[in-house]
């Protein structure tokens, strides 16, 4: 299958690197800032959702992009196979008690997409089923915005090489082979499915109110850059604002 239209994965030009590195460095700091105008005025929130093939820098992301953030105000939230009590409830269920309150980011390393991702991939329920999802999915997010969540959603899209080159270095290097799971390799043999399910779902589920952005994953340096500079520009956007004094509050 020809994956659509998205940028090439390795779209990067290494020669700016230096200067990406730089340019990231001063957005964090410009992150941190408007987190605590954010959290001040308590009007809006932001959800970040990562997705992305495994190995594609979903942890990575989490920790080049919102390293300047008061940890106060964020919560990172990884979604797993459901447990029993998860999985005994609507597929948003678990996903709606993680939403960020007014004032906080939340970012979620996988998300409500795993339900028309893995499950469709390996069948986990019923083609109906998971169609349904799509519209079940702009319909959750389009109430979040109404209530003042701003969703931000990101494809860590790497190429097939890459991802294996990433696990090559896991399974060479000690330190990381803590990251590997065998279970890597079985999810590899179905990779053209995988491309298939992520280009329904951004397709089905790109809303002016939550949109999908493709992130070109295969250099870290460049997807933290993208995803960085989208979120900070977002933020600015809102443009949270620090609160007057409440009256009265002169101290006698
Ligand atoms: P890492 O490997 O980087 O630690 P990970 O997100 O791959 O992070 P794992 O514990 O390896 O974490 O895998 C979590 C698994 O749970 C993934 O394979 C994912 O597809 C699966 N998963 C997530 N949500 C669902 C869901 N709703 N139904 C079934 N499987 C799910
Ligand atoms: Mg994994």
């Amino acid at each position: 299958m020809l994956t659509p239209d998205w940028p090439d994965p390795s779209s990067a030009d290494p020669a700016g690197k230096e200067d990406g590195v730089r340019e990231l460095k001063g957005l964090r700091r410009r992150l941190g800032h408007l987190q605590e105008r954010l959290w001040a005025d308590r009007r809006f929130a932001l959800l970040v959702v990562l997705q992305g093939m495994d190995a594609s820098g979903k942890d990575g992301t989490v920790r080049h992009v919102f390293s300047g953030v008061n940890p106060q105000g964020i919560q990172v939230h990884s979604f797993k196979e459901p447990s029993a009590e998860e999985a005994a409830h609507d597929f948003l269920w678990r996903v709606h008690q993680a939403v960020p309150a007014r004032g906080w980011i939340s970012v979620f390393n996988r998300s409500h997409y795993e339900d028309v991702l893995v499950v469709r991939v390996h069948g986990l329920v019923a083609e109906p089923v998971w169609r349904r999802r799509y519209e079940d999915i702009n319909a959750f997010e389009r109430g979040l915005t109404d209530s003042g969540v701003t969703i931000l959603k990101f494809f860590l899209h790497i190429s097939r090489r890459e991802q294996h080159r990433r696990f090559e270095r896991r399974l060479q290097d000690p330190r990381r082979h803590w990251k590997f799971s065998p279970s890597d390799l079985k999810e590899r043999e179905h990779w053209d499915a995988y491309q298939e399910a992520y280009a329904d779902a951004l397709r089905e589920c790109s809303t002016p109110w939550a949109p999908w952005t493709v992130v070109p994953a295969d250099h870290k340096w460049y997807r933290n850059l993208l995803v960085a500079r989208r979120v900070v520009a977002t933020l600015e956007a809102l443009d949270p604002k620090f609160p007057d004094l409440p009256a009265g509050s002169a101290p006698a």
